[in-house]
């Protein structure tokens, strides 16, 4: 019957659309494939041009190999290589590219001209591809070495050029690949430009650390430890950073086989079992590391982008990756100077106080080290060696009974202001769906002060409630109380926020500087003014006072990390409220930090003011209660 469909051949042109799909997603992924292919061509020079984020143009000039003229329409088309020839040699590659459906792709969804001569030529050779009508190649005038052109990319595939964000967003994204292509090439000279200004030049270096140098500045560079190790045909090395640099996503954590940015979840999580206790939990460490093995051990063939790659023996490189990290890191005296931000011992008078969560990985830590390291190691695991979060500090805790309202203010909200319902515009979808169903119902009590409520664990408040016992996550509640208010003050535009006399200059690249000033005016809702200051510096004049305790450029870069965080694109209000979770959280009052018996009383007092007092913004719980039934049930005392 012939309404029944038939099958038949797809043109060349829906097959290179089908594999654009794949493989060019946004300007940035042609930027990583023109990359790629400059890289496999020898180039010791390679020079990045984009125009508006690159979705106008990009420009890639290499003086590589080039390409023979005879060749020039085999480079546009798709399953056409110079870089293997039979499937054996899949388990071979050496290069970064190796499908030959790059520049098929390419060509096929943008304005594409490629200019190149080999050095044996007199002159260069011409190619142009509109949205995939290649027209004959013509003579012209070149360098040796190749130049491509893409125009107008996703001119013919108007949904893809829709989904494309802000150019300051594409040229993040550009930036990145740019910056994961370099620190995998050092010695390779790379310019960045964007709309005609130069972002990165980066002469030759003579190592890794000299390109992370000028790429992240001495700052970083000076707390980055070598690490290196080889065993059977596997070497790793690279740099770690000292625990005391850490991000709160895993951007700062960089991974190249064999030269090429990769992707591995199990190997990042490795790298977190290597920092496991040294950073805090929830934040991420900083690393650059290269795995160097023979290509035979590794399928760089299962990913569209090759940037997830399967490894024959992914245990043994785990273990390998693990045990580097650790060795190096128990080999040095870390201790001393780690300043874990954020989670402080109050009370220098309890010095080795640690919650069981700490006990336990620091007994983790030495049981490990007892079997992995030589003796002489073994000095620095006194029961102190990693005892990061103990760090007795003098920071004065605010007594809330005498200090000002103002200053009180820093570290408790006012009890004076009522947090109305206008609050619910700003509702977070998170804490409302993650309710757990058996959550066990509580006393919204009302609690007079001088109530009677003792610590526990310097992480649990303990009190007696309406109709039983109740144990209340201290963190927990007063983020969620500290949230609440936040918010309150944001509707009501009254965000108290503090002037810097100096104001704190932040170098970041310029794809982070263009991310935090697309989103000034919501920062600015915040508490936080910031202005544009040379092309990869950002000036803090105004931060919010609620977080005048904290590190402002970690702050900075923390809000940064948030903001570039990858999932569908976040509205306002999204971006807002993950801003006020993470300003909460930096706020409050942690967990293992002793509190006076006015502190107490004033969270418990300011209980009842917020919405859910059940919940923390994360959804987590704040509090749970012991019923006087169950308690008596429990002890025998009912049938
Ligand atoms: P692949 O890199 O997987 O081979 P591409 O579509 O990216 O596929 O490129 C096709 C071919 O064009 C390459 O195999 C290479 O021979 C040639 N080529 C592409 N870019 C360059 C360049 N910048 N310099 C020299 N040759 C290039
Ligand atoms: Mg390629």
């Amino acid at each position: 019957m012939d309404s029944y469909p038939r099958i038949h051949q797809l043109s060349t042109s829906v097959i290179n659309k089908i594999a654009a799909g794949e493989v060019i997603e946004r300007p940035a992924s042609v930027v990583k494939e023109l990359l790629d292919n400059s890289v496999d061509a020898l180039a010791s020079r390679i020079e990045v041009e984009v125009v508006n984020g690159g979705s106008e143009l990009i420009r890639i000039v290499d003086d590589g190999e080039g390409i023979h003229a005879d060749d020039l329409l085999l480079a546009v088309t798709s399953h056409a290589t110079s870089k293997i020839t039979s499937a054996e040699d899949l388990f071979q590659v050496q290069t970064m590219g190796f499908r030959g459906e790059a520049l098929a792709s390419i060509a096929e969804v943008s304005h594409f001209r490629l200019r190149t001569r080999q050095a044996d030529q007199t002159s260069g050779i011409e190619l142009q591809v509109n949205v995939g009508e290649i027209s004959p190649p013509q003579p012209c005038g070149c360098p040796v070495g190749t130049i491509i052109e893409v125009k107008n990319l996703f001119a013919n595939t108007p949904v893809r050029r829709k989904f494309l964000k802000t150019k300051g967003t594409e040229f993040g994204h550009v930036s990145e690949q740019f910056l994961r292509t370099a620190l995998a090439h050092p010695r390779l000279h790379f310019v960045l430009r964007h709309n005609n200004k130069i972002v990165y030049e980066l002469p030759p270096a003579a190592s890794l650390i000299d390109r992370l140098r000028v790429f992240y500045g001495n700052a970083l560079a000076e707390k980055l430890i070598a690490v290196e190790s080889e065993a059977d045909g596997i070497r790793i090395w690279g740099f770690a950073a000292h625990p005391s640099e850490s991000k709160s996503t895993r951007k700062g954590q960089y991974l190249f086989l064999n030269g090429r940015w990769i992707q591995d979840r199990s190997l990042q999580h490795a790298l977190s079992e290597a920092y496991r206790g040294l950073v805090m939990v929830g934040r991420h460490p900083i690393a650059f590391l290269n795995l160097e093995l023979s290509p035979e051990l590794v399928d760089v063939n299962v990913h569209p982008q090759k940037s997830e790659v399967r490894f024959q023996n992914g245990q043994q490189l785990y273990r390998q990756l693990l045990s580097t990290l650790r060795s190096q890191f128990l080999s040095m005296e870390l201790d001393t100077s780690f300043q874990v931000s954020g989670m402080q011992s109050n009370d220098s008078t309890i010095p080795n106080e640690k919650s069981p969560e700490q006990r336990e990985m620091q007994m983790e830590l030495a049981t490990w080290a007892k079997d992995k390291l030589t003796p002489g190691a073994s000095k620095f695991l006194s029961p102190d060696a990693y005892s990061v979060f103990a760090s007795p500090e003098t920071d004065e805790m605010v007594d809330l009974s005498t200090v000002d309202p103002q200053t009180a203010s820093n570290y408790f909200p006012p009890t004076g202001p009522t947090f109305t319902k206008a609050s619910a515009e700003l509702a977070s979808d998170e804490t409302e769906n993650t309710q757990p169903e058996n959550q066990p119902a509580s006393a919204t009590g009302h609690y007079e002060t001088g109530y009677s409520v003792m610590q526990a664990l310097n992480s649990y408040l303990i009190a007696e409630c309406a109709d039983g016992v109740m144990i209340i996550d201290q963190h927990a509640l007063h983020e969620r109380i500290l949230y609440e208010y936040l918010r309150n003050r944001i509707l009501s535009d009254k965000v108290e926020s503090q002037k810097l006399l100096v104001p704190e200059t932040i170098e970041l690249s310029a794809g982070e500087v263009a991310v935090l000033l697309d989103q000034r005016e919501t920062l600015d809702q915040l508490g936080f003014e910031i202005e544009e200051f040379g092309k990869s510096t950002l000036l803090l004049t105004s931060y919010p006072v609620m977080l005048s305790k904290l590190d402002r450029t970690q702050l900075i870069r923390d809000i940064l990390d948030q903001l570039q965080t990858p999932g569908q694109k976040p509205t306002r209000r999204d971006i807002m409220d993950e801003l006020l979770h993470m300003m909460s959280c930096k706020a409050a009052i942690k967990a293992g930090q002793r509190l006076k018996p006015e502190e107490m009383q004033s969270l418990l007092a300011q209980r009842h003011l917020i919405d859910d007092a059940h919940h923390c913004p994360h959804g987590r719980p704040t509090a749970m209660t012991l019923s006087r039934n169950e308690l008596d049930k429990q002890f025998g005392r009912l049938g």
